[in-house]
């Protein structure tokens, strides 16, 4: 007898929607989180493209999927999954850390993890001027000169909030034109942000143990050069987190290939949100994946009788 019908493996918007809808089917579920619930959506300023909740932090937001999730009986088992394995009889266990778990359905919600500029001067410098994180970091750098690296969703809408920390953010995008949503560029450009096109970053540079520098390529005029900046924020893309489910047919770039249920080349195993190949990421669509997810995991589960 497996120990649980549905384990959803990561707790940010498409595992706690999926909770949700699994515990609320009556499905005995439980999510493994190795951190706390919420994912990514921990770290964002504000959300105002959630529907029906207007402006809300991605901190309240993660809150309430967790508790509407816990709501329906949804349990959450604080633990690292150190690998998967499927038994003769099709139940999937799951080697935490501190035990194994077993379940007949399985939801991978993994996310993704950010990607590093790959420049010199970055890792030595990351906790002393570089970061990740505007929300989680930002503050250290009210009123500082500041670099935010990238040019897709979350390096425009991060410089946002940045400019409400320092009226001196530059946006450097290694190409003319941004991959964001046109909206999230305009909110960008309505502020005093400065922005460097066409640009590659070629190192950090420090000082006294701290950012104090970034030399460019420009890449119109062949031409480089260093500017002061006191924190730089990269926002450079993910990688999909997906090593944990190495029997899962991917995409080249590690992301999982599901069919229109969510169900990946594993008969039972489902992936949902960032971790999956999915052409348009956001915490709808992850929260979409995981009541998606959570309905066919249940017919799945009554194929099984
Ligand atoms: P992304 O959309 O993949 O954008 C990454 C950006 O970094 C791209 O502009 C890319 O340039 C640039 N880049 C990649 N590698 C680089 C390198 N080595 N050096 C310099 N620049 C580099 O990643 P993301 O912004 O993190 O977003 C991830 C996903 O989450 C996306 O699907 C996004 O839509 C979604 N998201 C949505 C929201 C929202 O709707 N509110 C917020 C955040 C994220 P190129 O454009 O030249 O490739």
């Amino acid at each position: 007898m497996a120990d649980y019908d549905v384990l959803i493996v990561g707790g940010g918007p498409g595992g706690l929607a999926a909770g949700q809808y699994s515990a609320r089917a009556g499905r005995k579920t439980a999510i493994v989180e190795e951190m706390s619930c919420g994912g990514q959506t921990m770290i964002i300023d504000e959300i105002e493209n959630y529907p029906g909740l207007g402006r809300i932090s991605g901190y309240k937001l993660a809150q309430k999927f967790e508790e509407q999730a816990e709501g329906f009986g949804c349990e959450v088992i604080y633990d690292q999954v150190q690998s998967i394995e499927q038994t003769q009889e099709g139940e999937f266990r799951l080697n935490l850390f501190s035990s194994s778990v077993t379940s007949k359905a399985l939801i991978i919600s993994t996310g993704a993890k950010h990607r590093n500029l790959d420049v010199p001067g970055e890792s030595e410098l990351t906790g002393h001027g570089v970061s990740y994180c505007a929300t989680c970091d930002g503050p250290f750098f009210k009123g500082k000169k500041i670099l935010v690296c990238g040019g897709g969703d979350s390096a425009i809408q991060e410089a946002v909030y940045l400019t409400k920390l320092s009226d001196n953010v530059t946006v450097c995008h290694r190409r003319d034109a941004f991959r964001a949503q046109a909206g999230v560029v305009a909110k960008l450009k309505a502020t005093n942000a400065k922005f460097k096109m066409n640009h590659n970053v070629i190192s950090i540079n420090a000082a006294d143990g701290k950012v104090s520098s970034v030399t460019f390529l420009n890449k119109s005029t062949n031409e480089q050069y260093t500017e002061d900046f006191d924190g730089v924020f990269v926002f450079v893309g993910m990688d999909p987190r997906s090593e944990i489910v190495p029997m899962c047919e991917k995409d080249s770039a590690g992301y999982i290939i599901t069919d229109n249920t969510m169900m990946t080349s594993v008969k039972g195993l489902f992936a949902v949100g960032d971790v999956r190949n999915t052409p348009f990421r956001q915490i709808v669509t992850a929260a979409s994946d995981g009541a998606i997810a959570a309905h066919y995991a249940s017919e799945y589960i009554d194929s099984l009788k």
